[in-house]
């Protein structure tokens, strides 16, 4: 099959480095086009760009110009790790020029004609991309993975939403430091510490959660019918959130149901053999003290959720913890994932 030329608007951020690693040796994409701030337009992608992700630069990548964000010469798909500060006109532009943008970026999720996807829990919210294209009469369309912190949860969250009903979520996070882009936080405002203020991010993970877990009639999105408190918090840790999460449901379960709908959580992208799937989109750990950064981040490369120490909850009614990779799972990869969907699906034909 020849490959599917593709364009990263970002390529030098965080995520946009995490797009050229996954993608180097992608089956059905090739990187071919670069595009990043003033600051780094004009220069090649390996002068340009702080790598800090730690296998090395891909070659090829390092000889790409690196070009100014503007629709014309890129291929028809795009990934978008732009700052969400020019994000929304920047992906605005792109689709109206008649690119397909995939996008990491906050700015579009929640308008009500843009797909907010995670391929294993509401692949059928694509089919707004077509209403996109004829309301917004532009010949591209854009579609959104969900925030970092809301990825873990959310896809903890959808076998039970679909099993037993949810009627009440609450989680705290404890967010890596790499979700705050490069170069992040400074050293003596981390370093000792947990910070318990992320800017807008609670509000995002509580409206992206709901409308993630809602369902599509005629032609928008009813948002899931549950109550969401988050509280997020960020820590001294390279890569991974780790979320404490409780919840009460609407029909009566046990612990083992639980950890049984989560074991036999059968979804669309490991239907289709995506190339990026992970196998088992969430591992359950039965150790007491488990999943741990340290050593479940990079489950299934970085893109399974996993879950552990599911109790009842005095509160609510279980409790437990979920990880989750944020620049693979809750960036790059979600909408590479989301791109892999869109080609078995026909959106990119
Ligand atoms: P980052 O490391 O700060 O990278 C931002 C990128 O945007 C760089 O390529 C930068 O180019 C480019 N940029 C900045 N200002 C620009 C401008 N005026 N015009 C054109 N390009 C500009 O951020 P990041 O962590 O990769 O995050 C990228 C996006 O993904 C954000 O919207 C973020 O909210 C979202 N996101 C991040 C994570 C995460 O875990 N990090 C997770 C989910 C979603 P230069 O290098 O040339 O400045």
């Amino acid at each position: 099959m020849k490959k599917l030329e593709v364009g990263i608007l970002g390529a030098t951020g965080m995520v946009g480095q995490r797009f050229i690693s996954l993608l180097e040796h992608h089956p059905w994409f090739e990187v071919k086009w670069l595009a990043a701030s003033e600051r780094s337009a004009g220069k090649n992608y390996g002068e340009a760009c702080n790598w800090r992700v730690r296998d090395p630069m891909p070659k090829a990548a390092a000889e790409l110009p690196v070009n100014e964000c503007k629709p014309g010469k890129a291929p028809q798909l795009v990934f978008s790790s732009l700052d969400s500060k020019v994000a929304g006109e920047v992906e605005k532009e792109f689709a109206q020029a008649g690119h397909v943008v995939v996008s990491n970026s906050s700015n579009h999720r929640m308008d009500a004609d843009v797909p907010l996807l995670i391929p294993e829990v509401n692949p059928d919210h694509l089919a707004l991309a077509r209403l996109q294209r004829v309301e917004r009469k532009w010949k591209g369309m854009i579609v959104t993975n969900p925030n970092c912190t809301a990825v873990g949860l959310v896809m903890s969250l959808a076998p039970l939403e679909r099993a037993f009903g949810l009627e009440k979520v609450m989680m705290t996070s404890m967010q890596a430091v790499s979700g705050a882009g490069y170069p992040g936080l400074p050293t003596l405002d981390i370093i000792g510490n947990v910070i318990p203020f992320i800017g807008g991010e609670e509000e995002k993970v509580e409206r992206e959660t709901r409308k993630l877990l809602g369902r599509l009639k005629d032609g928008r999105v009813e948002l899931g019918n549950f109550v969401v408190s988050a509280h997020c918090n960020r820590v001294l840790v390279e890569d991974g959130h780790t979320e404490s999460i409780s919840v009460a449901l609407r029909s009566a379960a046990k612990v083992e149901d639980l950890i049984d709908a989560w074991r036999k959580w059968h979804a669309r992208p490991q239907e289709l053999h995506l190339p990026s799937a992970p196998k088992h989109p969430i591992i359950v750990r039965e150790e007491r003290d488990r999943p741990q950064v340290k050593f479940d981040v990079g489950s299934e490369n970085g893109m399974a959720t996993v879950v552990g120490r599911v109790r009842p909850c005095p509160v609510l009614q279980f409790k437990y913890t979920a990880l989750s990779h944020n620049t693979v799972r809750g960036a790059a990869g979600a909408a590479l994932l989301n791109a892999e969907l869109m080609k078995a699906e026909g959106y990119l034909d």
